[in-house]
């Protein structure tokens, strides 16, 4: 019912967040798809090698609001067997994860964001060829040749400046097709928002941001672009961390069944929809203040007590606005 429209990036695009997390850490082989890395550890004042067994995952997140970002589809980073020689790893994972959003969702307009580790051409093709955009993160360590580019068309004036926007009345800056100078063949309209703010102690220090894009960067979407590349980190500072730290405690091990970890996590993260969805549709919930946990825990109590009449069936058959805080 186009509740969530708002969200959509310049009016058209979704915003899909991937991300990846450590799940689970063992000492001992626990299965045979585990993760293996290998630590060195002193005993006795000599250094010995041990191995470490892990599982990760990768999660899509659909951005539907400031405050409801939702698993659009998750991705286990797993080996195929205990034989492989290197590690199944984040990209890889996305590759498989992308592929099956290009299927399931083929009209979906999207935009897709990531941290600087997905600022490869890789990903950068396989957004170009599903018609997809792209805001990733740059880190000069990641793509050296673009960062290069950049500053040396900057220093010969060739960058666009917006000054006072963002949230700290910041600076912007942007200059469209660096690849063309880097010689890269994926669109790289570059960008980057910097902010002075005062430290505890009194001194400044200068916060920057930059990012690669396929968008075309104008002065009037600038703000927009930074507002909706900085956004990314509610994934990794709220999404996961809510799920690790606060009601769901998703890293904790309800059985070591591999299959059977994989259908909690799951679970919980249509549990994590529910919650979300209830928590932005009534205003009341934040304003009595009560804990997180009694929230889940009187939902659960409404699922158990509460059936759904006809009466409720046929109310949500008629025309209905949800109207989100
Ligand atoms: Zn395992």
């Amino acid at each position: 019912m186009k509740s969530f429209n708002r969200a959509r990036l310049m009016g058209k695009y979704w915003r899909i967040i991937i991300d990846g997390t450590g799940l689970f850490y063992f000492k001992e082989k626990h299965c045979g798809n585990c993760l293996v890395t290998t630590i060195t550890r002193e005993e006795d004042g000599k250094e010995i090698k041990v191995k470490r067994y892990y599982h990760k995952v990768l999660e899509a997140k659909l951005v539907l609001s400031a405050d409801i970002m939702i698993s659009l589809d998750t991705e286990f980073i797993e080996n195929e067997n205990e034989e492989v020689s290197k590690n199944d790893c984040e990209i890889n994972a996305a590759k498989r994860l992308l592929e099956r959003l290009r299927k399931d969702y083929p009209k979906l307009p999207i935009c897709l964001q990531g941290d600087a580790l997905y600022a490869a051409e890789s990903i950068m093709k396989i957004c170009n060829k599903n018609h997809w955009k792209y805001i990733l993160t740059q880190k000069e360590t990641r793509q050296k040749v673009l960062a290069e580019s950049y500053e040396w068309i900057q220093k010969s004036g060739g960058a666009r400046k917006v000054g006072r926007i963002g949230r700290e009345s910041g600076d912007g800056e942007y200059i469209n097709h660096v690849e063309d100078v880097a010689g890269k063949e994926e669109t790289a309209n570059m960008y980057r928002y910097w902010y002075e703010a005062e430290k505890e102690d009194g001194e400044t220090e200068i916060h920057e941001y930059q990012w690669i894009t396929n968008i075309e960067l104008t002065e009037r979407n600038l703000e927009e672009m930074i507002e909706a590349g900085r956004g990314r980190w509610r994934i990794e500072n709220e999404g996961f961390n809510n799920q690790k730290n606060g009601i769901y405690d998703i890293e904790h091990l309800n059985s070591r069944d591999s299959n059977a970890m994989k259908n909690h996590y799951l679970i919980t993260q249509i549990a994590d929809i529910v919650m979300q969805l209830y928590l932005s549709w009534s205003p009341l919930i934040k304003d009595i203040n009560q804990s997180i946990k009694n929230t889940s825990s009187r939902l659960l109590e409404s699922f158990r007590r509460q059936p759904v009449t006809n009466e409720d069936v046929s109310y949500i058959k008629r025309y209905t606005t949800i109207y989100l805080e």
